[in-house]
């Protein structure tokens, strides 16, 4: 399919920000967009677009009933100035596995990493240089036709849009406060756990405002079974480092979703030979390692903030530390790898980087 492009007249270009180093996260978005439009059974009409409002009827399908998905992966620049992408034929795979879930019809992952790499020829100039900021890509697509029965609809709209972001830790790479969350869940077997949909941050909003209100950075999701085995930390897949090996709960039970830095997390570890194994965690188990001094690191996985460390845990009312509130060896570890071949500062030799011209 050939990409239409209409560029946004020059004197309507937005100006790039100064201060890199204070840019926040989805504040601030490029000049460009992409959409690609489904009807009568197909994908079509790809084109670029400046950055602008759409038009939707009020009965398009996603505002009532939710049927939407997206994906999200960054640009980085590397110190000769190239710009890099981490992985991202496998965030479109992923987006085709949200769509089958969410009867979406699947997309051509090859054409919608084509069009991406059109869409940055264009507006990659918006990747800070800041050693620490990324241009965030927010891929999703929703159901625009104008129905109000329940049934997928038959007519989306997919799209991409970038814009800057800045440096996750702004004072540092810092441990953060999560509550063990033993009332709300995030996610069912047979539910949506296991796909990027919005209708799956709606339903978490509310436990984050109330873990929020009594001072936690973020939630730890347990299963809605036993609610006893760990699932997530906010929207990042959790590991734990416990009797020296690094663990994190299996994928199999389709209720966590499957993160490409948790992937690259467990590949790491492989290949420096850190120990690691897939297995179910339960939060008793893991506050009597706590207890004992067995559990000696905890952190997140996710594409925003690659490596979070839980310096603490809040389980019924009571506070666990783990590694004395500080940044333990082994996430420093990972951290440093990964961000170092996300940024170029490292070689790749797990074939992650893909460089754009
Ligand atoms: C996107 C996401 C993650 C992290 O996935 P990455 O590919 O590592 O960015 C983890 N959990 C949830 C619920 C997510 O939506």
């Amino acid at each position: 399919m050939e990409i239409t492009t209409r560029l946004q007249l020059p004197a309507h270009l937005k100006p790039r920000p100064t201060d890199e180093a204070s840019l926040r996260f989805g504040d601030i978005y490029s000049d460009h967009m992409f959409l690609m439009d489904y009807f009568a059974g197909q994908w079509r009409n790809p084109r670029i677009e400046p950055f602008g409002p759409l038009t939707l009827s009020p009965a398009a399908m996603v505002l009532h009933y939710s049927q939407t998905i997206f994906e999200g992966l960054k640009c980085y620049r590397h110190p000769n100035g190239r710009l890099a992408l981490f992985r991202p034929k496998d965030n479109f795979k992923r987006l085709n596995v949200s769509a089958a879930r969410m009867s979406i019809p699947p997309l051509d992952e090859a054409f919608l990493l084509t069009a991406l790499k059109e869409l940055l020829k264009i507006d990659g100039r918006w990747t800070p240089r800041h050693p620490e900021a990324s241009l965030y890509i927010r891929p999703f697509v929703i159901a625009t036709e104008p129905h109000l029965g329940v049934r997928p609809s038959q007519e989306y709209l997919f799209m991409i849009i970038t814009g800057p972001v800045g440096p996750y830790y702004k004072e540092g790479f810092a441990p953060i406060k999560i509550y063990v969350e033993s009332h709300y869940t995030r996610s069912a077997p047979g539910g949506l756990g296991g796909v990027k949909a919005g209708a799956s941050y709606a339903s978490s909003l509310l436990a984050t405002e109330k873990a929020a209100q009594k001072g936690f950075t973020q939630l730890l999701w347990l299963d809605s079974v036993h609610h006893r085995y760990v699932e997530e930390v906010g929207s990042m897949n959790m590991f734990f480092v416990l009797d020296g090996k690094i663990a994190t709960s299996p994928l199999s039970s389709g209720t966590i979703l499957p993160g490409l830095t948790r992937a690259s997390v467990l590949t790491v570890a492989e290949r420096l030979g850190l120990p690691f194994e897939e297995r179910l965690l339960a939060i008793d188990e893991l506050i009597e390692a706590q207890k004992s001094g067995r559990l000696t690191e905890a952190f997140g996985s996710g594409t925003a903030a690659v490596i979070s460390p839980v310096g603490l845990l809040n389980y019924q009312e009571k506070d666990y530390v783990v590694a004395d509130g500080k940044v333990g060896r082994i996430t420093q570890t990972l951290y440093d790898e990964l961000v170092g071949v996300q940024y170029g500062h490292k070689p790749d030799p797990y074939g992650w980087v893909e460089l754009l011209d």
